[in-house]
């Protein structure tokens, strides 16, 4: 059985006339230590589908299985846990509490969580160091960059040692340069064992995935389908990999706008 399996998965908003089918029967199936881009344009439901993945939006039909868990077959106090134990989420608009230092800000979802306030800084620290960022711990988001912010919320997405990785367009609002190392770090995560799964638009970014899903008007279009993890990948295999993938999607991206 696969870690995650995404089974006939449908989301229809509204009815009648007016329904529209977000997601029109998406199925595949993620292995763990995968690391997913899901690529569309503006309106395809990528973001609908992140949202079915991450247990916050039920589908309409179909199901969604993690690690042997029917997500929507909980009720919703165990779908809160399941998010908690599950999931890691990292959005394009960085969601830091502005008055709060960066190590406040990924204690946050360590709140809930019953251990010593001790633990929780050392985990927290733990997360900051894994993202480089350990010395600007006692920083407002203010002073600190846009691409350290989205290694911030990273850390915080990570604290909690989540197997499972959710990211939706975490380099919108990021330079190129700052880009490329938020798409390094998350290439590390993904080598150490977290699987992740990502929206984007950007050909780049979706370059370093390594298995490529299109979504075109709701329906899963093309999947690139190479399901092994990175760590038994040589080197050499991953770098020519991320080219062709880079390559493949600048020539969808340029047929898309030209
Ligand atoms: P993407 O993330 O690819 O831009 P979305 O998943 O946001 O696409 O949206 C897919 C389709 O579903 C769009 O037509 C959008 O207008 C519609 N949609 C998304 N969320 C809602 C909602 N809450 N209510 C009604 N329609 C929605």
């Amino acid at each position: 059985m696969s870690y995650i399996v995404a089974d006939n998965l449908v989301k229809k908003y509204g009815d009648g006339e007016t329904a529209v089918s977000a997601v029109d029967d998406i199925s595949f199936q993620i292995q763990e230590r995968e690391f997913v881009g899901i690529m569309g344009e503006s309106g395809a439901g990528k973001s609908t589908l992140l949202g079915m993945m991450g247990a916050m939006n039920a589908p309409t039909s179909g199901r969604l299985i993690v690690d042997d868990i029917d997500v929507y077959g909980l009720n919703q106090e165990q779908r809160a846990d399941f998010r908690r134990e599950f999931l890691g989420f990292v959005f394009q608009s960085f969601h830091l509490v502005p008055y709060l230092t960066v190590i406040e800000n990924v204690m946050l979802p360590l709140t809930v969580v019953k251990t010593k306030k001790k633990k929780k800084r050392s985990m927290a620290e733990d997360s900051l160091a894994q993202v480089g960022l350990l010395g600007k711990a006692y920083r407002l988001p203010s002073q600190i960059s846009g691409g350290e912010k989205e290694r911030v919320a990273i850390a915080r997405a990570i604290v909690n040692e989540p197997p499972v990785l959710l990211a939706d367009e975490p380099t919108g609002n990021l330079d190129t340069k700052t880009s490329q190392e938020i798409m390094q770090l998350l290439r590390r995560l993904n080598g150490e064992g977290m699987t992740i799964i990502m929206v984007t638009h950007s050909p780049e970014c979706a370059g370093y995935a390594l298995r490529i899903m299109q979504v075109t008007d709701g329906k899963l279009v093309e999947d690139s389908s190479k399901i092994r993890s990175i760590e038994k990948w040589p080197k050499k295999e991953i770098e020519s990999e991320t080219l062709r993938n880079q390559k493949r999607m600048q020539v969808a991206g340029s047929l898309h706008t030209g």
